[in-house]
């Protein structure tokens, strides 16, 4: 069991970042029951969820003439294009069968804001609003966050460096974690990216 000041946090772990989901990451399943054997050691499971209005500023389906892997610009920020994923109150944006949603203690959504992306469950992208999930674990005595989840080259890239931002001692669990890699590289060199900015890197 860890200390009772160390929090799990699960990020994305939803239908439609599966492989058979609208914005699939390969092996992103094989996740899914490492996170259900980390669960019980944890008095505190964090499960971010992304959380998009249909309308959503990111999906490319909302952009007359563009289509998923362009970037434009949404409101001041550079934006990948996405299909359509996370829908709220969709199958698409429910956590995964397989996951032991019984042992998370809280959800804290995110990109619910369609002028904005979230790939942080700390912030948006702009670090405009706060999801209120740092204030909730400082609440709880957490002082330190272990990262899983997907997709290692966006949401837990961005969950991690915003946890050493806000002062957490933090993990990413390699093995537990894959990547879209829209290039090549992407989850190596975001790793890398995390260990640099002060992240333990578990194997
Ligand atoms: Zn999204």
């Amino acid at each position: 069991m860890h200390a009772q000041n160390v929090a799990l946090i699960l990020v994305d772990l939803q239908v439609d970042f599966m492989p058979m989901g609208m914005l699939p990451v390969a092996e992103g399943d094989q996740v899914v029951p490492i996170a259900n054997a980390l669960m019980p050691a944890y008095h505190t499971v964090v499960a971010t969820q992304d959380w998009h209005p249909a309308n959503h500023g990111s999906f490319a389906a909302n952009h007359p003439w563009r289509k998923p892997g362009q970037v434009i610009d949404l409101h001041g920020l550079p934006q990948v294009l996405w299909p359509i994923h996370c829908v709220q109150e969709t199958w698409g944006a429910e956590f995964v069968a397989e996951l032991d949603t019984d042992r998370i203690t809280r959800v804290f959504q995110k990109g619910t804001d369609p002028e904005i992306d979230s790939y942080s469950g700390f912030f948006d992208n702009g670090h405009r609003k706060s999801t209120g999930m740092a204030e909730w674990l400082r609440a709880r005595g957490i002082e330190e966050v272990h990262v899983l989840g997907l997709a290692a080259d966006f949401c837990v890239k961005f969950t991690v460096l915003d946890a050493l931002k806000e002062g957490f001692r933090t993990t990413l669990i390699r093995e537990a974690t894959r990547g879209v890699e829209l290039e090549a590289g992407d989850v190596e060199r975001a790793v890398a990216e995390m260990r640099e900015a002060g992240a333990e890197i578990l194997v």
